[in-house]
């Protein structure tokens, strides 16, 4: 792996800041890549890495994809990431030595850069940096209460296969299609229940068989073995616990007509956009479909208290984006996740002229 200095001295980002947090032994490495559209933004992850370089080359890679997720949404922020590299999981006391120090640390950048929760934190730490930071993103003015940002990724997440099935099938309706979610937590359960309140049948897979037979029984779902994702027939198959389930052998296997879930990094390559076309498979690119949370966190900020509002806001632009994606890797007859990443640098490029 290569050596940290060299990570910081070869990124093209704006900068990448460390410390060390002597009590707790962690490593905060913030990632500033980009503040063409407002000032960089991102989620705070607390993880455990096998080394600094690890920590670093994963802040900055997230940091850059936050950039393109928020010009894919047009919201007037820049990329950037946060982890807090720990060295073993944390008893409370430490853990509120680290965010405190963190917090330091964030007050020090006055604004220039501003988080929320992300893998390892909670809504609840962002609640305690708040109390002395302003920039924590998604605590409600009104209620001083951190929003959960589960909910709302899952109406982008239903807004987005809204649009895939329209764009696949020639018809919005989600009634009677199969939808298969893989993981029913914070963002997989309210989708499940959004998708059955559609007239959708829904199929349930999760690690946890209590968690998906007692959400599969509330809503009239169906529980599918996890090893049996990839050869169960549906239309959608809704990724929705953890990245890199679409590679080579799953793409083969695959009996849906779409992917489109909230998981992060669900490519286990790029080639595998590629794979999945060839295979007539349609692809809503996971960074602009799970965009839902980060957009409510931005409307928050802008001004938009109302949950139901918001709510609104997120299933309009999320749904209008990925549709733009189809639209535009039709017209230039290029992949999904090329189509995406065009669309994001001709934003940026707008805004740089
Ligand atoms: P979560 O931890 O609340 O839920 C994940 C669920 O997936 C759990 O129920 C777990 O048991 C299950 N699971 C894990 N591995 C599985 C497997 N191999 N097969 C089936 N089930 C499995 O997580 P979450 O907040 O719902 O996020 C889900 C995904 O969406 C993650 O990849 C996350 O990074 C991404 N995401 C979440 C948000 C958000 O607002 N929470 C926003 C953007 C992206």
């Amino acid at each position: 792996m290569t050596e940290p200095f060299e990570l910081l001295r070869t990124w093209d980002g704006l900068a990448t800041v460390l410390r060390f947090e002597p009590h707790s032994g962690a490593w905060i490495v913030i990632a500033l890549h980009d503040r063409t559209l407002g000032s960089p933004t991102g989620g705070s992850r607390m993880k455990s890495y096998p080394s600094l370089s690890d920590a670093i080359v994963d802040a900055q890679r997230l940091a850059a994809g936050m950039t393109a997720k928020w010009a894919g949404i047009d919201r007037p922020y820049g990329g950037g990431k946060a982890v807090l590299m720990i060295p073993r999981p944390l008893d409370a006391a430490t853990r509120r030595s680290l965010l405190t120090g963190y917090r330091d640390v964030l007050r020090g950048l006055e604004g220039g850069f501003r988080t929320g929760p992300d893998m390892g934190t909670t809504p609840e730490d962002m609640a305690f940096l708040a109390q002395a930071c302003a920039s924590v993103m998604g605590i409600h003015p009104e209620t001083g209460k951190p929003l959960d940002p589960g909910p709302f990724t899952a109406q982008g997440v239903l807004a987005g296969i809204r649009a895939a099935v329209a764009h696949a099938f020639d018809g919005a309706t989600l009634s009677g299609r199969r939808i298969l979610i893989q993981g029913v937590g914070d963002v997989g359960e309210p989708l499940a229940r959004g998708l059955a309140e559609a007239g959708a049948t829904v199929l349930i897979s999760d690690l946890d068989p209590a968690r998906s037979e007692k959400l599969a029984q509330m809503i009239g779902g169906r529980t599918v073995d996890p090893e049996a994702v990839f050869t169960m027939e549906c239309d959608v198959y809704a990724p929705c616990a953890v990245g890199a389930t679409v590679d080579e052998a799953s793409v083969a296997e695959m009996r849906c007509a779409i992917v489109a879930g909230s998981a992060n990094n669900q490519l286990a390559t790029d080639r595998d956009a590629e794979r999945l076309a060839a295979r007539g498979i349609l692809y809503a690119p996971d960074w602009v479909i799970n965009a839902g949370g980060a957009l409510a966190y931005a409307d928050l900020r802008a001004g938009t208290t109302d949950t139901d509002q918001l709510l609104s806001d997120v299933d309009r632009t999320i749904g209008a984006a990925v549709e733009a994606v189809f639209h535009t890797a039709h017209e230039e007859g290029i992949t999904s996740l090329e189509a995406a990443r065009r669309r994001a640098e001709r934003r940026l490029s707008q805004a740089r002229k």
